[in-house]
């Protein structure tokens, strides 16, 4: 292998906001936590949502991959945002706006796209309207992210910069039944379309009417907005379907409200995250793979239980599937059952106008490169244009969004919109693979599963200042850049 590699943050090329990585770890590695939350803010409007709920794309690509393991970027985003909070509040951010441009832009659902998008047209000096139909701010990041991995204080606290910025959020509004479409239209100079995907698909399953059975955004919507009309207590055994983080997510909140909780994946393969099964399985979750349900069965229009079949993986063809296996049914007693099922948005909502849209079969609204759809003036984005999907797309789609609005106003929309206009220029550094040292990572706290038990505490610690600066400087570029 060859000892002398050249090398660049292609961390910073992976972050798909263009978030200066090099930049802010090497505030951070000369203890200068201030300068770091302020690069990191130039590109990542909410450091705090984002430091706990980006997949950190920017970790695959680091350098240190190659030696030992990647520096923990989203832990060091995320101390930045906390330490802020920590030392100053959320008052006291320093925020700048370009001059008014006196237009103004409406912006249909608060979720990550809506919200994203309005925090880069405030600053680009639009007026903003947001229309929420839920009486808060939030969308899927309220609903889907349990407030154990997101608490509610950094949410509702980070998207207060939005008023402070002057963005005026109209709670309880729904568009196409409290004021149509074809109205905000003619009132405003731009729309974007952030409803996300909040429609539940319907369960094919027979029993699925009976009361105490749930689809899991539904309950991880009523859990979220306090609405749930079923009590859950220790007597309460709950069997939860699905593969993937929202219902690994619904497991986690029945736990906690003390009920005993079965879960059940269907296939080794489905689930996004595998430390968060980890962490279910340390909350005495019992987590059991390969088991799909067939069938829900009930009494006085209660369900009791769910009738499951055992699954296996079958190769035929070079084709991978999923089959049944003979004769392995089995009926698991039950006081609420939860299955996951696919969620689009609610395009009918909006109303008669949206016949006049172009949609797509999968029931998502069809744009062009510049997240425009068919109708002049009108974008969308997020989960409304891309279907069910991670809510830290859907910041990246809204950031986009803002930059294609306000070329579209400013009339010289031609060319797709990178959300990185300008990526910084790096230049190359030469460095022996044998100088590189192996430092290992350093990992966050996680609250003991004991201490987890009966509340929504955070369970994910963050790092303190030594532990942040000690992770900083395993960034080998920075390291190498200082000494050349
Ligand atoms: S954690 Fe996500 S947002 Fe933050 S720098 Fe990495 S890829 Fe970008």
């Amino acid at each position: 292998m060859d000892n002398v590699i050249k090398i660049k943050p292609k961390c910073y090329f992976a972050c798909p906001l263009g978030v200066d990585i090099p930049e802010f770890t090497s505030s951070i590695a000369r203890g200068d936590f201030s300068d770091a939350i302020a690069t990191i803010r130039e590109q990542n409007p909410f450091p705090g949502i984002i430091g706990r709920i980006c997949p950190a794309y920017c970790e695959d690509a680091c350098i240190r991959e190659q030696t030992d393991e990647p520096v923990a970027i989203r832990q060091l985003e995320r101390f930045c945002a906390d330490y802020e909070l920590q030392h100053f509040g959320f008052p006291q951010w320093k925020l700048t706006k370009d001059t008014p441009k006196n237009k103004s832009i409406a912006v249909i659902g608060s979720g990550p796209a809506g919200l994203t998008c309005s925090y880069y047209l405030l600053k680009k000096g639009y007026d903003v309207d947001i229309y929420e139909k839920s009486y808060r701010p939030g969308g899927t990041l309220s609903i889907i992210i349990p407030r154990f991995e997101l608490p509610q204080e950094i949410l509702f606290g980070e998207i207060q910069i939005l008023t402070k910025l002057g963005g005026n959020f109209i709670p309880n509004c729904t568009v196409g039944k409290d004021i149509q479409l074809t109205e905000l239209n003619r009132k405003y100079d731009a729309l974007f379309i952030a409803i996300g995907a909040g429609k539940s698909d319907e369960l094919h399953i027979p029993g699925k009417n009976l009361d105490g059975v749930f689809t899991t955004f539904d309950f991880l919507e009523n859990f979220s907005r306090n609405n749930l009309d079923i009590k859950i207590g220790g007597s309460t055994k709950a069997l939860v379907f699905g593969g993937n983080n929202e219902s690994v997510a619904s497991a986690r909140i029945l736990r906690r409200l003390g009920a005993e909780v079965h879960l059940f994946l269907p296939d080794e393969m489905q689930y996004f995250d595998e430390t968060k099964i980890q962490m279910a399985r340390q909350e005495n979750i019992i987590v059991k793979q390969s088991i799909i349900p067939t069938a829900v069965f009930g009494e006085k229009n209660r369900v009791f239980s769910v009738r499951c079949l055992k699954v296996e993986r079958s190769s035929e063809n070079g084709k991978t599937k999923i089959v049944p296996i003979e004769n392995s049914d089995f009926d698991e007693d039950c006081d609420i059952a939860i299955f996951s099922v696919r969620r689009y948005p609610d395009i009918d909502s909006l109303g008669e106008s949206i016949k006049n849209f172009n949609i797509s079969r999968s029931n998502t609204f069809i744009v062009d490169e510049n997240m425009q759809t068919n109708i002049y003036g009108v974008f969308a984005g997020g989960e409304a244009v891309n279907g069910m999907s991670n809510p830290f797309l859907s910041v990246v789609d809204g950031k986009r969004a803002a930059s294609a609005i306000d070329k579209f106003l400013a009339g010289n929309i031609t060319v797709r919109d990178e959300q990185k206009e300008t990526p910084k220029e790096f230049e190359e550094i030469v460095i022996e693979r044998n100088n590189i040292a192996e430092v290992p990572r350093n990992r966050t706290k996680i609250l003991a599963p004991d201490q987890r038990d009966s509340n929504f505490r955070e369970v994910e610690i963050s790092f303190d200042e030594k532990i942040a600066i000690a992770e900083a400087e395993r960034c080998i570029f920075d390291r190498f850049h200082t000494e050349k």
